[in-house]
């Protein structure tokens, strides 16, 4: 069986990343989504160990330490951490795994020669727009929205350096691109139904 392939996506707060993450990851088969660590509380409905690890400061330094991240970073005051645990394996049993990670997290995983990874960034319409969904989904209080918006105009800049960008002002129009660029991304491996290249049998 061949390796899945890595997908990092990434998107300013507010953008719609979660939503189209969900739906593609429903519409697709072979795809796994890497649950990361954070030090950050869990909000109202999140469950750990589904949408995050929920660990403490001490703990997630501790795994640093213990070189257990394949990338982590400082976002928003929070720190939040891939661990190779929560793609290995996966990747090994052929599965795809979509990496919801910041521009920072992103940047780390460009530089890694070993890392190989297709990253796709998510913007917003418009800053105003951003600012609209952040407030209407009220998670967050006046000063983090403020942080979050300062943070999403460096995001935002970032998103040259990926490898597709989707604006996200529909959201059919944008699951649809999405999963278009994963299956696209899945043919230029060559691959087979199976998950096997192609050169493998011919
Ligand atoms: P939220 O607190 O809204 O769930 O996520 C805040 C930001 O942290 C988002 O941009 C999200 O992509 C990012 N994030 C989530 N998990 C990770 C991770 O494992 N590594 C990095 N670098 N960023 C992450």
């Amino acid at each position: 069986m061949s390796l899945g392939r890595l997908f990092v996506v990434s998107a300013p707060s507010g953008a719609g990343k979660t939503t189209l993450l969900k739906r593609v990851m429903s519409s697709l088969v072979k795809m796994k989504f890497s649950v990361s660590h954070t030090t950050r509380a869990a909000r109202e409905g999140e469950v750990d160990g589904i949408d995050y690890h929920f660990v403490s400061q001490e703990t997630f330094k501790q795994m640093i330490i213990e070189s257990m991240f394949l990338e982590h970073a400082d976002v928003h005051g929070n720190l939040y951490g891939t661990s190779l645990a929560s793609i290995v394996g996966q990747l090994e049993d052929g599965f795809d795994v979509v990496l919801d990670i910041d521009v920072q997290g992103a940047a780390i995983l460009r530089a890694k020669t070993d890392v190989e990874a297709a990253f796709v960034f998510i913007a917003p319409p418009s800053l105003l727009e951003l600012e609209r969904r952040l407030r209407g989904r009220g998670t967050e209080n006046e000063e983090k929205i403020k942080i979050r918006l300062m943070n999403a105009i460096t995001e935002l800049e970032s998103s040259s350096e990926y490898d597709y960008v989707i604006v996200n002002s529909d959201v059919e129009e944008a699951t649809h691109l999405l999963e278009s660029i994963i299956l696209a991304e899945r043919a230029k491996l060559h691959r087979l139904p199976s998950g096997d290249p192609i050169g493998k049998v011919l």
